[in-house]
Order: structure tokens, then sequence, then C-alpha cells
């Protein structure tokens, strides 16, 4: 099975003008475990990633896949495995079709891998992740991290239900891996 997750509020620190500088990326509370956990359980893993800071030029697509070899790095010695990252450098202002809300980067995950979109679990902390994932048609998860508090105060959309509501990666990954006991 694959999984799919977003990156900044999921994995690290959600900053307001995004990640620009390696330091600034912080690892979230749990979020090595969870990837662990996954891996462990026979998934691999797939990140996608909106990254306007490429696009607006506060960084460089190399800069971008440099921090996440390090992330790979942190991620392989706390025995977990991310097998790809899809990165979109869209300017918010100039999205195309790979740019969450759109499902343009789910679908290339599912193609590549060779995988349905119903049994493709997506982790998302953002309104968008959830679209993007429900255009995909992969079920969801909503992470409390990141925006995911602040979407869940001003309440989700009923359209975008079922969501499954958990505090972090780690209780995503328990989550995930407790649907498929029962699947
Ligand atoms: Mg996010």
């Amino acid at each position: 099975m694959l999984v799919l997750l977003d990156r900044d509020g999921v994995i690290n620190e959600d900053l307001p003008r995004g990640v620009v500088h390696p330091e600034e990326f912080r690892l979230l509370p749990g979020a090595l475990d969870g990837i662990a956990m996954l891996t462990q359980a026979g998934c691999r893993i797939a990140v996608v990633t909106n990254q306007s800071v490429i696009g607006k030029g506060l960084v460089s697509a190399e800069q971008v896949d440099a921090l996440h070899s390090a992330l790979a790095e942190q991620v392989e010695a706390a025995g977990g495995l991310i097998d790809r990252f899809y990165v979109c450098p869209d300017h918010p202002e100039k999205p195309t079709p790979r740019r969450k809300p759109a499902p343009g980067m789910l679908l290339e995950a599912l193609e590549d891998f060779g995988v349905q979109a119903a049994q493709t679990p997506f982790v998302g902390d953002a309104l968008r992740d959830l679209q993007a994932a429900q255009a995909a048609g992969c079920p969801r998860w909503l992470v409390k991290t990141g925006k995911g508090a602040a979407l869940l105060a001003e309440g989700l959309p009923a359209s975008l239900q079922p969501v499954m509501v958990v505090d972090d990666l780690r209780a995503a990954a328990r989550s995930i891996l407790q649907a498929l006991r029962f699947a």
C-alpha cells in the first residue's frame, strides 16, 4: 500500500512564508515514528508538497531537493523510508494542475506506484490537502498539527467528509494501520 503525506504541518513545522532556510526545517513530534510505523508495516510512502517558495524565488528547486535528502536520511535512521517526493514549485497566482488543491501530484503518484486511489490514504493538515485528496479519490486523514487545528475550529466542510481526524502523524499512522486491519 502507498500512503501519501503532505510535508509542512504534517512532518515538519508549518511556517507562514514556508521553509526557506534549512534550519527552519523542524520535525514535528512523532513524525519520524509515524513514518517508521508505516514503513515497518509494509507501506510505501510518498510526500506530496506544494513549495511555492520555489516559484516565488525564495529558494531553488535544488535547495528543496537537498532538504528532502536530509529528511530522507533522518527518516531512514529512524527505521522509515520515504520512497519519493512530489514537489510543486508553482507560484500561488500561477497554479498548474499539480498544485494542491488540484489533484495532479496525487494522480502522478498513484500512476507511478500502480495503486488505486481508494486504497491510498492521504494525510494532510490543510483544506487544500483534503480537497486534493478528495478530487483524486483518496481517503483522507487530517492532523491537528500545522493548519489542522485552525481548520477544525472553522469547521470542516461537510462536502469533504468522511475525514479521519487525528492528533499528529504518529496517530495518523496508527489509525491508518488500524483501518487496514479491519478493511
Ligand atoms: Mg501542510
